[in-house]
């Protein structure tokens, strides 16, 4: 198992958005919906992002260990 983090401080306090998975492709279908509950209660001016938009932007800014 690894864990990913997601850290955005994007106009707020630092928050981590954390998952743990098996391989990218988990942890990307586990952060999409964590982080979508994120953007949608502090960037609603994101909810326009198309999903691939979303992927690109998460596996750019995600962190495994
Ligand atoms: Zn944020």
């Amino acid at each position: 198992m690894m864990t990913y983090s997601l850290v955005c401080a994007d106009g707020h306090d630092p928050e981590t958005i954390t998952v743990e998975a098996m391989g990218d492709e988990e942890a990307m279908t586990k952060m999409m919906v964590k982080s979508k509950a994120h953007l949608d209660v502090n960037h609603s001016e994101m909810a326009s992002m198309t999903e691939e938009q979303s992927r690109a932007f998460i596996s750019s800014h995600w962190t495994k260990t």
